[in-house]
């Protein structure tokens, strides 16, 4: 099996812990630069190009895309499906995960408890957008947004005014949202591959610190999630498409509700807490899911 890992840095854990995998495995693994590839976007014969050579040979490939290259990343994605390469994740779903905004509205759509969240773009209705949020304290929040940068946590009414024309003024694109003060700075990373839960932890913010994530000084440790939680993290990743993703769930007085839903999702802080392979569960699911994509092109002989 040839695998390609569509990664920045062959030395990041994540990258380092699928490669390592894949070899274990006995498979062919690539570490590609997904910047430094280039592409021909043709009806005749797609193709994708590295250094000088052609990639159209992998089997599968793993998008290890960062929030800061979604753009250009999914487009390479979607050169490698455009040429009947199974992707891991698909790059319509990489695109939309991405987007908080149209992550919540997809969910929302398919019945997902979420935070009541309120976007607006004039300032001349922030009155109206903290009335949706259910006043304060509330969760301000860049749209654009990853580890818990652009999270604001606004206590008063005059503070969630001025954070809000803060951002808004500076032209950037946010959510308000209803802050979930039982959750007390816990969230819960729920690790999916396929249609399984492969992994769990709660994470807990650092003292003085409302924000869990592992980036911001959160700790994270194995939970045994309930099936509630279980059926809602399996949904969610279902409804954004995704076939690997880590759907981050608030523990609320009214049940489980979902953050948002990661794309790539990292794996040291999931490995270390909980002590499962992770890595080697994605390898083996890749590996089916190309299997399965070659009977479906090859079929036997009658
Ligand atoms: P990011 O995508 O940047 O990680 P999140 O929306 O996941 O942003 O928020 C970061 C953290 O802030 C979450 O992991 C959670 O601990 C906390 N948080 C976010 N939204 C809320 C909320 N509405 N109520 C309570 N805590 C929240």
């Amino acid at each position: 099996m040839r695998i390609i890992i569509l990664s920045r840095n062959p030395k990041l854990y994540s990258t380092q812990r699928l490669v390592q995998a894949a070899k274990d495995r006995g498979c062919d693994v690539k570490v590609i630069d997904y910047l430094r590839c280039y592409m021909n976007i043709t009806a005749m014969k797609p193709t994708i190009v590295y250094a000088g050579k052609d990639l159209g040979e992998a089997d599968v490939i793993i998008p290890r895309i960062g929030a800061s290259h979604t753009f250009y990343g999914a487009a390479v994605v979607r050169q490698f499906e455009t040429m009947g390469i199974v992707t891991l994740n698909r790059a319509q779903a990489i695109t939309r995960s991405r987007d908080k905004l149209r992550s919540l509205q997809i969910l929302s759509q398919k019945g997902i408890d979420l935070p009541v969240t309120g976007c607006a773009h004039s300032t001349k209705d922030i009155e109206g957008l903290i009335k949706i949020a259910g006043g304060p304290p509330l969760v301000v929040k860049l749209l654009e947004g990853t580890q818990g940068i652009g999270v604001v946590l606004a206590e008063t009414k005059k503070a969630a005014e001025s954070v809000i024309e803060a951002f808004r003024d500076l032209d950037a694109n946010i959510l308000v949202q209803e802050f979930i003060k039982e959750a007390s700075g816990t969230d819960i990373r729920c690790f999916v591959v396929g249609d399984k839960v492969v992994a769990s932890m709660i994470r807990k913010a650092k003292d003085g610190e409302f924000r869990s994530n592992l980036h911001r000084g959160g700790k994270g440790t194995q939970i045994e999630i309930t099936e509630e939680e279980r059926a809602v993290a399996l949904k969610a990743v279902a409804a954004m498409g995704l076939g690997v993703a880590g759907v981050d769930i608030l523990r609320s007085n009214r049940g489980p509700l979902v953050l948002e839903v990661n794309s790539t999702p990292g794996l040291k802080g999931i490995e270390e807490a909980t002590g499962t392979d992770v890595a080697g569960l994605i390898i083996n699911y890749v590996i089916k899911k190309a299997e399965r994509a070659t009977q479906v092109k090859e079929p036997m002989d009658s």
